[in-house]
């Protein structure tokens, strides 16, 4: 049965979108070619946002394996969210929240709930037009304010899932002026044997979008190096766009530079004109070069930080590494990560602990891997060696020193291990209850006092810090005097709840609750980070002296 479209959603406000969808194949970095195009933008003046759609069912990013999707990102609202989330914060500087994460599973939820309510006063609640104005609707509120929003469609035109917002799209192209709404395709430009660069995937996605009603505005070619003049004007005439909006992404070695290329091709230009904001911005000489500087700097130095995980994918801890990036960006200092298995510490791993002038121990989960981790903090502690531990991280250092120091045999966190006779970590009690799983942890920013004349008063030069949390345990207050008059000082405390750790007899070794890199961007790195690399550098100086 047709039903009346519903239009209860906000009418256009007059910003500017700028939609990215993904042709050919996933994992062509079009979330970093959207930040980077908006970093310009920012740079030319202008307020721009973003909004990442992910086509699952599943409502968040929360309940997500990090070894099978990569890490969990935490906004500061306490959302859970896709990783690429992470990349707009870093690379635009803002903090998102998480109406900026539309997911298939939110946008059912959201309908079939307002069905139940009677809200559709006996319509048939279809996906379109009640699934795709939800949609729109969610965009048009995310985007208010600001100047630009970049929506970028997660997945590949074609599939299944991704339908229902493509058709989103497409009435969004239709509902706004021409000048407020730009569709990138990013699509791959493989090479044949002989070296040539070859057009027809790119001209079989731009078919396939073609087929739902949808005309790119800018094609963006993600290719070993650029795109010769030839295959640009062929990638032109096939898919119907101007030459000069075809634009080659090729690959960079480090995505920092990526905003810094998207410049050389002018795309940040092109959108510029194309939009009518060209008059407005920032003036090319007068424009912000903070970031330009920062990742063409002249680095003095490197050093070997050891980041001690469970490794079935790297990107299970991509904002500690880019946090650690961040730090050697600060101090003009080369930051090598060097991957720990904390499974194979028995192989070749230990050795790499070793040869680390730092340690860090971040977030997890679960009881794999743990022993490995305490080995290495324990390492840390006795070696002198700087150390920074994250949220469970934090909460191994606390196992390690009960067990070693305190001499409270078998302690653990009794996540790990239910029956131990010393739970040094327990369950925060309003978790004891629970029975849903999704977005129950204790979540997003939280305000930390920090005791005056501590290690951390002094890496973050202040008497309280708010910070990201994610995590069910903590810290048991029934072993609070069993630390009490020791080495371990907790320095940072929110309400009866310990959020940081330091040792007193120790170059730096630092424990916290929460997770700072959340907040670390390339501009303004994060203070924890930045005081292990501080560390390191004095440390390995100090060594340096004593060999010479
Ligand atoms: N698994 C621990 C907890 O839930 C630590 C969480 C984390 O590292 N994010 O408290």
């Amino acid at each position: 049965m047709p039903t009346e479209p519903e239009t209860d959603y906000d009418p256009s406000l007059g910003n500017k979108f700028i939609f990215v969808t993904g042709g050919v194949m996933s994992g062509l970095g079009k979330g970093i070619t959207a930040a980077s195009t908006g970093r310009l933008l920012a740079n030319a003046g202008f307020d721009v946002t973003a909004v990442k759609i992910d086509p699952y069912l599943n409502v968040d990013a929360g309940t997500m394996n990090p070894y099978q999707h990569g890490e969990v990102y935490v906004l500061k609202d306490g959302g859970e969210v896709d990783l690429d989330l992470g990349n707009y914060e870093r690379f635009l500087d803002i903090d998102m929240t998480f109406d900026h994460n539309v997911t298939t599973g939110k946008t059912y939820q959201h309908v079939i709930e307002k069905e139940r309510a009677g809200d559709y006063l006996g319509k048939t609640v279809q996906i379109i037009p009640h699934v795709t104005d939800d949609i729109k609707r969610r965009i048009r509120e995310a985007a208010e304010g600001h100047d630009v929003c970049i929506v970028e469609v997660g997945g590949t035109v074609g599939d299944i899932e991704g339908m229902p917002f493509l058709e989103a799209l497409r009435q969004f192209a239709h509902e706004e002026d021409e000048e407020d709404f730009l569709l990138t395709h990013v699509t791959l430009v493989p090479y044949s044997k002989n070296g040539e660069q070859k057009t027809k995937p790119t001209q079989h996605s731009v078919k396939e979008l073609r087929s739902i009603g949808l005309q790119p505005d800018i094609l963006v070619g993600r290719c070993e190096d650029e795109l010769d003049p030839s295959t640009k004007e062929k990638i032109a005439l096939f898919c119907d766009v101007p030459t000069d909006a075809v634009f080659s992404n090729p690959d960079v070695e480090d995505i920092y530079h990526v905003p810094l290329m998207v410049e050389e091709e002018g795309l940040d230009e092109y959108v510029m004109e194309r939009f009518g904001l060209a008059d407005e911005a920032v003036p090319a000489e007068e424009r912000d070069t903070q970031w330009r500087d920062l990742v063409t700097q002249e680095t003095g130095g490197e050093v070997d930080i050891a980041l001690v995980g469970k490794y079935d994918l790297e990107d299970a801890y991509l904002s500690v590494n880019e946090a650690l990036k961040h730090a050697g960006l600060e101090r003009g200092v080369d930051v090598n990560v060097l991957w720990v298995d904390s499974e194979k510490m028995a192989d070749d791993d230990e050795a790499r602990l070793r040869e680390a002038d730092g340690v860090v121990v971040p977030g997890g989960f679960g009881s794999r891997g743990t022993a490995g981790k305490i080995d290495a903090i324990r390492y840390a502690r006795e070696h002198d060696v700087p150390f920074l531990g994250l949220c469970l991280g934090f909460q191994l250092a606390v196992v390690e020193y009960a067990r070693n120091v305190l001499g409270l045999e078998g302690a653990h966190s009794a996540e790990i291990d239910a029956e131990t006779p010393h739970p040094v970590i327990d369950l925060l009690p309003e978790q004891y209850d629970l029975e849903d799983l999704g977005g129950t942890m204790r979540l997003g920013a939280h305000e930390t006092e920090i005791a005056p004349g501590t290690l951390a008063a002094d890496v973050y030069g202040a008497e309280a810090c708010t910070e990201r949390h994610r995590h069910r345990y903590e810290v048991n207050p029934e072993y609070f005097e069993d630390f009490a008059d020791t080495d371990l000082v907790f320095s940072g405390e929110s309400g009866n709840r310990m959020e940081i750790l330091e040792l007193d007899d120790h170059p730096y070794f630092l424990g916290t609750q929460f997770h700072p890199e959340f907040r670390s961007r390339p501009t303004r790195a994060s203070p924890p980070f930045v005081g292990l690399l501080d560390a390191v550098v004095e440390s390995t100086d100090e060594r340096l002296e004593v060999e010479a």
